[in-house]
């Protein structure tokens, strides 16, 4: 039997002590505190910002989220729409500078029925970067752990990768890098 290579199946997972953390949505609240590394978040621009995946489909699966609360494509305004863009350009850069990957899944899962579990009221732009040969890899419990634990490895690497691009600004290793898309 072909196994199906299905990224979207796995979703952004709160960690059992996130869950208590947030009262609102997480989306919006994570930007907001002052703990980047801590939270794998990577990057942020006046209207997005880059966080890596908690339970990654593969090493380095990262969104692109705007900071505006709206789970309607539709709705985005076109300042956010192209800053959303321009900023997952950037991440396709650090990407390929930091992990050289041999292509990449990137998309969303729109509405409550395609977004299963996870947050379907604030949209976010899946990026997976795809290595050849890797389709056979399927996150079965043990393997998704391995990764949880290679994510802030992962992180710095990525956060690195960020530092050295244009308009782009690293106080330091802890605090996500700030783009200026402008
Ligand atoms: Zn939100």
């Amino acid at each position: 039997m072909e196994q199906v290579f299905a990224p979207w199946r796995i979703e952004w997972i709160e960690r059992e002590d996130r869950n208590e953390r947030f009262d609102g949505c997480v989306f919006c609240e994570l930007p907001r505190e002052k703990a980047d590394r801590e939270n794998y978040l990577l990057a942020r621009s006046e209207h997005a910002y880059v966080l890596l995946n908690n339970y990654p489909y593969s090493p380095g699966h990262a969104m692109v989220i705007p900071h505006v609360h709206t789970g309607r494509y539709q709705e985005l305004e076109p300042e956010s729409l192209l800053a959303l863009n321009r900023l997952l350009q950037y991440t396709l850069e650090a990407m390929d500078d930091a992990l050289e990957p041999d292509g990449y899944n990137v998309g969303y899962n729109l509405g409550h029925a395609a977004a299963g579990g996870s947050v379907p009221d604030h949209l976010h732009a899946h990026v997976v970067p795809r290595w050849e040969g890797d389709t056979n890899f399927m996150p079965v419990l043990g393997e998704t752990k391995v990764l949880v634990e290679a994510i802030l490895e992962t992180y710095d690497r990525l956060h690195d990768a960020f530092a050295t691009q244009e308009t782009a600004t690293a106080t330091d290793s802890d605090s996500a890098v700030v783009v200026d898309l402008e």
